[in-house]
């Protein structure tokens, strides 16, 4: 049984903030970085609103950046999963590794982040790594000069659909409403594009293909309307479902699963337990703003420890 003073587990912006800062602090931080290093920014592209990169960063060299910073000063990184947690108030926080061994540790910063939404209809399922797919950047260059999809009407979507303007001959983006979540200068890029086609008020009925993906049927939710589009990938960017199914039933979640902080902190409603990034935040989910809750959780920690 290995025991630690702090534990982070989860590797995007909040989790390697919080190990730079607990790493100054000389809590010797031990950071897991879970099932996805680097977290969500290593699938997106370009990121342009990341306070000190006036011409941008790609969102893998921006983490890789925070990694090899919190590891300057000491931090521990281990590619292991946290597959059990059994937390306390107050007490020892234990963890159960992938690997069979155990870690006891007397602080512990919950950075888990959040992954994909998925639709959650048999074909989706079926036709996964076969044409659907929830990242452009990984999967987008499969798919050169044939014509895709894109379901969402958020920034990601506007994202994912942007990016796939370089390979794709056609981009049809299919939103459930006629007024899209994203950003305005997102759509009107989006908008702008002239390989971009918006298919309005309509809800996936089904995605076609038996091996592999060759079309989305659609039905269009003001005139009942059913209709096909050829396509030979869907991309999904539906939002995303907070990573603490894990640990839930420990410490308080509103409705959707995000950790419930304690006002004006990183604290949960365990002592000694805290939290920060996407698993915690229902309303920005900035790579900035996971940042900043993972400079509050290590400055939380720290108090607690030295109490
Ligand atoms: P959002 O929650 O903003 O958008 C999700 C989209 O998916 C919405 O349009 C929603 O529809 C739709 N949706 C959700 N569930 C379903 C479903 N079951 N069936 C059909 N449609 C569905 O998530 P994003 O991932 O786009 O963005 C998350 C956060 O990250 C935001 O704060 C965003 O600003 C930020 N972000 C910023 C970027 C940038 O600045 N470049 C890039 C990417 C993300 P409806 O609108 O009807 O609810």
């Amino acid at each position: 049984m290995k025991k630690e003073k702090l534990v982070i587990v989860g590797s995007g912006p909040a989790g390697y903030t919080a190990a730079i800062y607990a790493a100054r602090a000389n809590l010797n931080p031990l950071i897991f970085a879970g099932t996805l290093p680097g977290g969500l920014l290593t699938q997106t592209t370009h990121v342009e609103n990341f306070p000190g990169f006036p011409e941008g960063v790609t969102g893998f060299d921006l983490v890789q950046n925070m990694q090899q910073q919190a590891e300057r000063f000491g931090t521990r990184l281990e590619y292991d999963e946290v597959i059990e947690f059994k937390l306390t108030d107050g007490g020892v926080q234990t963890l159960v590794l992938s690997s069979g061994e155990t870690i006891e540790a007397e602080a512990l910063i919950l950075a888990t982040g959040a992954s994909p939404r998925y639709l959650g209809i048999p074909s989706e399922e079926r036709l996964k790594n076969k044409g659907v797919s929830a990242c452009a950047t990984c999967d987008g260059a499969f798919y050169k000069d044939v014509p895709v999809v894109v379901l969402g009407g958020g920034d990601s979507a506007m994202e994912e659909a942007l990016f796939l303007t370089r390979f794709a001959s056609k981009v049809y983006v299919i939103h459930r409403r006629d007024q899209l979540r994203a950003s305005r200068i997102m759509t009107e890029r989006a908008k702008t594009n002239p390989k971009i086609e918006f298919v309005w008020s309509s809800t996936v009925e089904e995605i076609i293909g038996e091996r592999k993906v060759s079309g989305i049927r659609i039905k269009n939710n003001k005139t009942g309307e059913i209709s096909t589009v050829e396509c030979s990938a869907v991309f999904v960017a539906l939002g995303h479902v907070p990573n603490t199914e894990k640990f839930r039933q420990f410490i308080d979640t509103d409705a959707s699963g995000y950790v419930i902080l304690k006002e004006n902190s990183a604290k949960t409603k365990l002592k000694g337990v805290f939290a920060a990034g996407d698993c915690a935040d229902p309303s920005y989910r900035q790579a900035i703003s996971a940042a900043g809750m993972g400079c509050r959780a290590a400055i939380d920690a720290e108090r607690y420890l030295e109490e």
